[in-house]
């Protein structure tokens, strides 16, 4: 979920003439976005870069309409394969929640006051701190502004690291937005705190089922089972030994470069085609990005009724990289010209992932991507210069982290304006000048500061940069 700027308004003036955008929103979280969103009695179906798809409607929480819905994260809750425990980081403080919240805002004078109280150190103003800022998240959370509320959390935790109520309810907002690896790290602070806390384990286990780690989240849930337990747990251990057995039953490809699965209703013969392509794309990125991964890189092939069984979403769409490729090929017998294109789009990020040590931002992640799979911002290019026009365009530090949680329309967006400032790089430098960017963030302290000290231009210069290059290219 994002905060709502101001471009997110324009979006829906300036492109709801274009293909509508929707945004399929899955029972574990997941966000798709995808055009032409139709849905019949039993199943849903969408346009993708790969043909036609359709996902049982059993597995499908609800579907947004191009429009700026934010959904609450306590509705999420509800949809997930466990319910997050609700934990007061501290207690006895209830005067101090009122103080930081009131007049239904925030008061953030008040909270700098209990910051630097909490400055001195003395374990009372922590706890006071640490009871402002959740009540702070928590209010906002409510407002559906989960970014904001994840930083109320790592600021209290600044001052309070080993407060479990903190770190698991931090926790629980990452999982809320579907960054299961990113969950796992206050997780593990919280387990060094708290061995034997349930509530640690029975997250721990959605973490990992989450990033499709079935024996981890079997054992979790396992551990949390033998310190409390929990129906709950129970019936999300029998799902996830189910996946695992479903993951079982998966057949095997091996390359060089890749290691692939694929349920037995995908052809061999797609799965070889696949392989051979994304072969071909391994080298021309090696030879563009100067790189080479270390490691053997796994390639999921999904086919409907494992969507049905797994309730898993293709990554393709969004900015969801966890070191797999994962393919939805349903309906598909030969790689296509889309299926080549999303193929050289998901090897893209792991690349830029590894080259980067997983720093990239989204915005240069999606920007080079698109980048390299071909798209150019010809049919958008009047759309962006016109927002820029109006003050109306994204900044780039608005385009760092997650787009998870971004509407329908403001992915479009984001997406774009992305792959517009990686041409107008690219159109400076060359590819070469990208491939020196990902070196520079894997060791700078931002990405601001690589794009400063490598291309002298700090983000507003790289957003006026992109105008420029938008009028010169497409629109004289
Ligand atoms: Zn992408």
């Amino acid at each position: 979920m994002s905060r709502v700027t101001p471009w997110t308004v324009w979006l829906v003036l300036a492109l709801s003439s274009s293909a509508a955008a929707d945004t399929i929103v899955l029972k574990n979280g997941r966000r798709i976005v995808a055009e032409n969103v139709t849905e019949d009695a039993t199943h849903v179906t969408y346009q993708t870069p790969a043909g036609q798809l359709s996902i049982p409607k059993s597995i499908v929480a609800r579907i947004e309409h191009d429009s700026l819905t934010y959904s609450s994260a306590s509705r999420a809750a509800a949809e997930a394969p466990v319910t997050a425990p609700q934990i007061e980081p501290v207690r006895g403080y209830e005067e101090v929640a009122g103080l930081a919240v009131h007049d239904n805002t925030v008061d953030f004078a008040y909270l700098a006051r209990l910051e630097s109280d909490a400055r001195s150190g003395s374990a009372t103003s922590v706890a006071k701190f640490a009871a402002a800022q959740h009540a702070a998240a928590q209010f906002l959370l409510a407002k559906g502004d989960t970014e904001a509320a994840i930083d109320h959390y790592r600021q209290a935790l600044v001052f309070a690291p080993q407060n479990t109520g903190l770190l698991l309810n931090l926790a629980v907002l990452y999982l809320h937005q579907s960054q299961f690896t990113t969950a796992l790290d206050p997780l593990e602070r919280a387990r060094r705190v708290a061995p034997d806390s349930a509530d640690v384990a029975k997250l721990m286990g959605w973490a990992y089922y989450g990033a499709n780690k079935m024996d981890k989240a079997i054992e979790e849930w396992r551990r949390a089972e033998r310190l409390r337990p929990d129906p709950e747990v129970e019936q999300a251990l029998d799902k996830a030994a189910r996946d695992k057995a479903e993951e079982e039953s998966y057949r095997e490809g091996e390359t060089a470069h890749f290691a692939l699965k694929y349920y037995g209703g995908a052809t061999p013969d797609l799965a070889r085609g696949i392989l051979r392509a994304l072969e071909d794309d391994f080298r021309d990125l090696e030879s563009q990005l100067d790189y080479t991964p270390p490691e053997q890189i796994s390639v999921i092939l999904y086919t409907q009724q494992a969507f049905a069984d797994i309730t898993r979403a293709p990554s393709w769409a969004g900015a969801i990289n966890d070191g797999r490729l994962r393919i939805p090929v349903q309906g598909i017998t030969t790689v296509t010209p889309d299926l080549a294109r999303v193929l050289k789009h998901e090897l893209t990020h792991s690349f830029v992932g590894q080259k980067s040590h997983l720093r990239a931002p989204t915005w240069l992640q999606e920007g080079i991507a698109q980048w390299m799979e071909g798209r150019r911002s010809t049919s958008v290019a009047g759309a962006l210069v016109d927002a820029a026009g109006q003050g109306m365009a994204p900044r780039l530090d608005s385009l760092e982290g997650s787009w998870t949680g971004f509407s329908g329309n403001s992915a479009t967006f984001a997406y774009a304006w992305a792959l517009a400032v990686v041409e107008s790089i690219i159109d400076q430098g060359g590819v070469s000048d990208i491939s020196r960017l990902l070196d520079r963030i894997a060791t700078s302290t931002s990405t601001e500061a690589a794009t400063k000290e490598l291309l002298h231009s700090n983000y507003d210069d790289l957003d006026q940069q992109a105008v420029a290059y938008l009028k010169h290219a497409y629109l004289r």
